[in-house]
Formats: structure tokens, sequence, C-alpha cells
């Protein structure tokens, strides 16, 4: 079983899009999926067609960071076959509250442990930032995937990131390892995208994964009808670019 959480401070870079297609990928390919919405922004759980704030009966990660809902009692079941723990405005609450917490960048990892093994993959959306709630995320992980827009800027932060992730793994989690950048938005067409993966490539070498999601405005039309890339179309670039990325994500397994 791979926990991945999916990182970078910087934000728009596409790894809500990726955890949610990358996610319904490994489904299609035989996987049991789980999703964590650890972003207060909530994009994947509305994504994904949930309106928490329209649904007062449910639970969502705040009451399981908060400790008084277990997983188990949030995870949603969606018609594509992820099974999702969805995210609520609330959890912009989570970072204050926790401060003071000792032990408060465990909970998630803790939170985990009992559904490990229903679970081929556990992919964690992590909030544009890097406080506790990412922490949370880091610390539960095996895996870091990175989105990075090729575009202008792709680099800009990446070295913080990086000194963050060698922290955790330092003091917190020796386990932890980016395995996997990923090239996200890429315009064939552009000289710039060219050289940004070029630069990527030359920084993180095989770490950069083959397979580039290609721009696609079928990816950005999805979320609206609360459906992935491949419910909603699945002749377009997107579902090509994402089932192609699960199956080079799954030859990964056992090396
Ligand atoms: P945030 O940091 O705010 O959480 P994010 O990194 O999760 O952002 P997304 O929400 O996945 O980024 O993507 C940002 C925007 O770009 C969204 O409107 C999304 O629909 C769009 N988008 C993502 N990937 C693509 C793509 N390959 N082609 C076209 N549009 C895309
Ligand atoms: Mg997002």
């Amino acid at each position: 079983m791979r926990v991945i959480s999916l990182v970078n401070q910087k934000g728009g870079v596409g790894k809500t899009t990726t955890t949610k297609n990358l996610g319904a990928g490994l489904v299609r390919e035989g996987k049991r999926v789980l999703l964590i919405d650890l972003d207060p922004q909530a994009n994947l759980t509305y994504s994904l067609g949930i309106r928490p704030e329209n649904d007062e009966t449910l639970k969502t990660l705040y009451e399981v960071l908060k400790g008084t809902a277990t997983l188990k009692d949030v995870i949603l079941h969606h018609d594509n076959g992820v099974h999702l723990a969805p995210s609520h405005i609330n959890l912009s609450a989570s970072e204050l509250e926790l401060t003071s917490q000792a032990g408060r960048e465990l909970i998630l990892k803790e939170a985990l442990r009992p559904v490990l093994h229903d679970y081929d993959y556990i992919l964690i959306d992590c909030a544009p930032s890097l406080g506790i709630l990412t922490l949370n995320a880091l610390v539960a992980s095996r895996e870091v995937f990175i989105p990075l827009q090729t575009e202008f800027l792709a680099m800009q932060g990446m070295s913080k990131l990086l000194e963050t992730l060698a922290l955790v793994k330092q003091r917190l989690n020796h386990d932890i390892e980016v395995t996997g950048i990923i090239g996200t938005m890429y315009d064939g067409r552009k000289n710039l995208s060219g050289e940004i993966v070029a630069t990527v490539k030359q920084h993180f070498g095989d770490k950069l994964f083959k397979t580039l999601i290609r721009s696609n405005v079928s990816l950005a039309e999805a979320p609206s009808y609360g459906q992935d890339i491949f419910t909603y179309k699945s002749d377009s670039l997107g579902a090509v670019d994402y089932k192609a990325l699960s199956k080079e994500i799954i030859a990964m397994e056992g090396k």
C-alpha cells in the first residue's frame, strides 16, 4: 500500500486536479483508492460534487483532526469508485486550534492506521501552504509527488519546499521521499514549456514522470459536473494523460 502526498506550496499548479484524476485512473486499473482532502478550500471535495456547507450532517476531516470522529466515520464512496475523506472550510481553524497541542503533526498518521490495509493507494491533496495540515500529510506519507506547472516561475519556491521536506525527514518521518515530479499544464507549442521540462529534468532526473499532463480544457470543466476526467470526457487529452500517468505510477510498485 502506498501513501502519497501531493504537495507544492505554490497555488494552482494542479495538485487537486491530479489527486482526483490520478485517483480515478488508479481505480480504473483495479486499485483500491482513498483520497484525502486536506485543504480548507475543499476544492477536491467540491470537484467530486460534494457540498459540505449544504449538509450539516456531513462529517469531515475537521472532526477527525479534532478527535471527535474517526476517518472511517467521514469516508464517502463516490460513484466513480474512489473513496473520499472530505474537507470543510472549518479546517482552516485547525491550524490555530492545533498549534499548542503536543503531537499535533501526528494526528493524521494515527487516524490513517485503522484504514491503511483497506487501500492500495491513499492520495493526500494538500493546501498551498506548509503549515500544520501539510505537516500532518508529510508525517503520514511515505512518498511525495510534486506537481509543477510547466510555466514561467515553475521552480519558484522549490528550494523552500525541499528544505521543509529535508527537515521533516530529519525530525519527524525518516521514511519520506520525493518519488515523483509531475509536469502539469504542458503546452508543446510553447518553447517555454519545453525549456522548463528540460530544467526540471536537470534538477530531478528520473523523478520527473515521463508522462506530462497537457493543458486541456476538459480537465478544468469536469469539476463543475462533480466528475473525474474519465467520466466527463473519456476521449480527451486529459483522460489519455492521466491514464498514462496512472500506469507509470503502478509500474513503480515494488521498485
Ligand atoms: P491550489 O494550490 O489552490 O490548491 P492546485 O495546485 O490544487 O491549486 P488545481 O486546482 O488542480 O491546482 O488547478 C488550478 C486550475 O487549473 C483549476 O482551475 C484547474 O481546473 C486548472 N487545471 C489544472 N490542470 C489543468 C490542465 N492540465 N489543463 C487545463 N487546466 C488545468
Ligand atoms: Mg488544490
